[in-house]
């Protein structure tokens, strides 16, 4: 076992430590310009499977939305991309945003997420996760275990060994890591709505609605992402800091007033 936590420790002092937007130490082996050249390409292969909406008033409304959130982004990370929002026609309530600035609604979403603060919510939750590298991070740490555990049979530890390292890497490393990123992902949007304009207040609404159309959970011990009633408990911790952000961008003429009719 001392061989093995040397490889470890070895492993670690070779990839590259960075820091999240949250200040969060994150292990990023993969180059910016590699994550989006990824993002763009499964973006357009989406594009060229899934139909877009054929109602213009659709992709208006959700482009709209996109530009005050990424007006409110800082410059550095509104020039980081070039940002752009496709609604494809599909009825699950989802929306994501890929590295390389491509965000995509579905336009089942607009059924849960039923005014633009709520739409907001998402799309600035999504971005969040973008701008905090999550896909890179969540990338390295699956290539890193996978050298973990060929690096374990290499130097023959014991299958019971092994299953313990798997266990803890799906268990222990990776599902607390998702659900790390997920509150992230919710601090970093709930922000960045408030700083576009669009009222905080509505992403609490937002997970209640969700929660309503979800259908039974798995616990949350094993999911990937927080329960709705976790999240909307994290948020309004978070709440009082948001609504001071929107009020001093409404008091600065952000008054986002995207409908969809
Ligand atoms: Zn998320």
């Amino acid at each position: 076992m001392r061989k093995l936590s040397a490889v470890c420790i070895l492993l670690l002092s070779l990839v590259a430590c960075n820091s999240s937007p949250l200040d969060r130490r994150q292990v990023l082996l993969y180059s910016d310009a590699d994550m989006a050249q990824q993002g763009i390409s499964a973006y357009r292969e989406m594009q060229s499977e899934i139909p877009a909406t054929n109602n213009s008033r659709e992709l208006q409304y959700a482009q709209c939305v996109a530009n005050y959130v990424v007006s409110a982004l800082d410059p550095v990370d509104q020039s980081r991309f070039d940002w752009e929002v496709t609604v494809f026609d599909n009825e699950q309530a989802n929306a994501f945003a890929l590295p390389g600035g491509k965000i995509g609604v579905y336009n089942g979403l607009y059924g849960v997420a039923v005014n633009q603060h709520q739409l907001a919510a998402v799309m600035a939750h999504e971005v969040g996760h973008v701008l905090a590298n999550h896909s890179n991070e969540r990338a390295s740490q699956s290539a890193l275990r996978n050298v973990g555990v060929a690096a374990a049979q290499i130097l023959g530890a014991s299958d019971t060994t092994l299953q313990v390292l798997d266990v803890g890497s799906r268990y222990g490393i990776f599902l607390p890591f998702n659900r790390t990123q997920e509150s992230e992902a919710d601090a970093i949007g709930v922000a960045l709505m408030a700083e576009a304009g669009f009222n905080p207040e509505e992403s609490i609404n937002l997970w209640m609605n969700m929660s309503a159309d979800g259908g039974p959970r798995p616990p949350e011990l094993l999911s990937t992402h927080p329960s709705p009633s976790s999240r909307m408990a994290e948020l309004r911790l978070l709440m009082s800091a948001a609504n001071a952000l929107s009020d001093s961008a409404r008091s600065q003429g952000r008054n986002p007033d995207c409908v969809l009719n």
